[in-house]
């Protein structure tokens, strides 16, 4: 009987340093890191990949980490799983976006075993944490051997399934910085069923001046309508140094439709989504500006 999976040489990873010689041992085509093995498997058991070599992170506990100070902002390790993430105690404080964009990834077991650093290498482009990155204005960490460099949210997708990790690195932490006050975040997403990968997405963070009248900033991050999740830039500018009314906020949407560029599938068209990109960023703004205005 034919294996499911092609053989491969497996190499677990006990110490970064470890991976990262691993990493710069062998040729980019040749091999596959894998860490909570979530897309990996399903890649692999399809045939769509078949690496000679995987190389394990997994027991990289030294990734494995959720740490905020007010100065530097909140820093989460390589290897830490959607669920810690949801569950944090700081997180949900801080950011609570980030908790509440976990609640709906996927399943509670899938939640459990993936990285939320896999889910962004693994580059679908309606990966959830993606707009709630880019709107937070995070980074990226991404680590040779022998050096190190940092990519914003933003940029670190580079196309369907490709990101800025090129042969030799892999991606070691996700930085965010404190958020400036007067700031309110939200992100939803539209999916046909609960858990499932988004039709399309939306994360808004707006930043108010010290009478909460005007907006002084605006980040939007949209997902699941273009190769990659993107920033909706145009879209920002019209929201910057106005009192966000709903005729702005209006306005904006119709921008960051116009910004996206979705394509057809089976479960909706490329229409339906550029219209949905825009319906969300109006209803996330309208909640991010009422956080804002709490805040
Ligand atoms: C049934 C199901 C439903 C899902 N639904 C959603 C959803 O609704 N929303 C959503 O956002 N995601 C969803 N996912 C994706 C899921 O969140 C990811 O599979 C998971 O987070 C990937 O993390 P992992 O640790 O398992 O990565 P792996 O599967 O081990 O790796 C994924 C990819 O990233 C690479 N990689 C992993 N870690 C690193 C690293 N540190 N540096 C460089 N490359 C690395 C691997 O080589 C591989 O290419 C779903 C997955 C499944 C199976």
């Amino acid at each position: 009987m034919k294996a499911i999976i092609t053989d491969f040489e497996y190499l677990p990873a006990k110490t970064v340093e470890e991976a990262l010689d691993l990493l710069s041992q062998h040729k980019d085509d040749e091999y596959k890191i894998i860490a909570g093995g979530q897309s990996l498997n399903t890649a692999m058991k399809h045939r769509l990949i078949t690496p000679q070599y995987i190389i394990d992170i997994k027991g990289l506990s030294d990734l494995d980490y959720i740490r905020f100070d007010e100065k530097d902002g909140l820093k989460i390790g390589a290897l830490t799983t959607h669920r810690s993430l949801e569950k944090s105690p700081v997180v949900r404080e801080k950011y609570s976006v980030l908790s509440e964009m976990e609640e709906n990834v996927a399943s509670v077991e899938t939640r459990n075993w993936g990285t939320v650093v896999g889910d962004l290498c693994n580059a679908d482009p309606a990966v959830d944490p993606g707009p709630p990155l880019i709107a937070l204005d995070a980074k990226i960490k991404i680590a040779s051997k022998g050096d190190e460099r940092m990519v914003d949210a933003e940029e670190f997708a580079v196309d369907f399934f490709e990101t800025k990790v090129q042969a030799g690195e892999m991606a070691t932490e996700i930085q965010i910085p404190a958020l400036p006050p007067n700031s309110g975040v939200y992100f939803t997403k539209y999916s046909q069923l609960h858990g499932d990968y988004a039709l399309a997405s939306a994360a808004v963070l707006v930043t108010l001046d010290s009478e909460k009248e005007k907006c002084v900033n605006a980040r939007i991050g949209l997902g699941g309508v273009g190769n990659t999740p993107i920033r909706a830039k145009k879209a920002e500018e019209i929201l910057k140094g106005k009192k966000i009314t709903d005729d702005v906020l209006a306005e904006a949407a119709r921008v960051a439709s116009e910004e996206s560029s979705p394509i057809s599938g089976i479960e909706a068209s490329a229409e339906y989504k550029k219209e949905l990109a825009g319906t969300l960023v109006k209803r996330v703004g309208k909640e991010a500006l009422a956080r804002a205005q709490k805040a």
